[in-house]
């Protein structure tokens, strides 16, 4: 029997992601609905895709990796910046109690928070991006994930962690970065890379300069 390409996708995010309630969440997930219709041939497969708007759904592996990285028990409120499809935003409902999600782009985020409430997503709150970065009227949460690149971890993220919080971030320059782990304590910040990566740029006054 052929393999479909979901499973071909779940094996192909298994070489790295190796938590089990992860790739079951995957499993859930019908990421052909995420991706424009022309675009739906390359759905499953192990890359980013363009979705408009010059911004792009993340790679499975991506997703999975950024998903483990959050430790998720079920009891989390879960941040997201940059909800592009929606996507990573449906893995993570399925782990997390809650997920509030935000987006700058009015297009992407109308498109991801109909498909959301279509595909049944209850736990799932889609915002516009206002002048502060992230949701800190909403807050504070347990995990925050940045979907793009920004070079450094913006304090008012950190500021919107509770304490023992962790912050998944790509940070490094336009063209490349290090997938971060950042654990929010008392008095410090501990830091740890996943290794590399490469996302949209982040937009607004966090992002970068040039
Ligand atoms: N997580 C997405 C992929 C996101 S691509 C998915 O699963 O499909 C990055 C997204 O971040 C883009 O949609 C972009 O518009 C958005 N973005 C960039 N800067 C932002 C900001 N300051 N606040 C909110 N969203 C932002």
């Amino acid at each position: 029997m052929p393999i479909s390409a979901l499973d071909q996708m779940l094996a192909d995010v298994s070489r790295q992601v190796r938590d089990p309630r992860v790739l079951a969440a995957m499993r859930k997930v019908p990421r052909h609905r995420f991706v424009p219709i022309d675009q739906r041939p390359s759905a499953y497969e192990d890359h980013a895709l363009p979705i408009g708007n010059d911004q792009t759904i993340s790679q499975p592996t991506i997703v999975g990796l950024m998903t483990e990285a959050a430790h998720l028990t079920g009891e989390e409120r879960v941040l997201e910046i940059g909800t592009g499809s929606g996507y990573q935003a449906a893995v993570l409902s399925h782990l997390a109690r809650e997920v509030v999600t935000v987006e700058l782009v009015d297009e992407l985020r109308e498109r991801a928070a109909a498909l959301l409430t279509d595909l049944g997503y209850q736990n799932v709150t889609v915002l516009a991006a206002d002048h502060d970065l992230g949701a800190p009227s909403l807050g504070p949460y347990d995990v925050i994930l940045v979907t793009a690149a920004a070079p450094a971890i913006p304090p008012p993220l950190i500021e919107q962690l509770v304490i023992g919080g962790r912050i998944i971030i790509p940070v490094g320059t336009r063209w490349s970065q290090q997938l971060i782990v950042a654990t929010r304590h008392a008095e410090s910040i501990e830091e740890e890379s996943l290794g590399g990566c490469r996302f949209v740029p982040l937009l607004g006054p966090h992002g970068f300069k040039d």
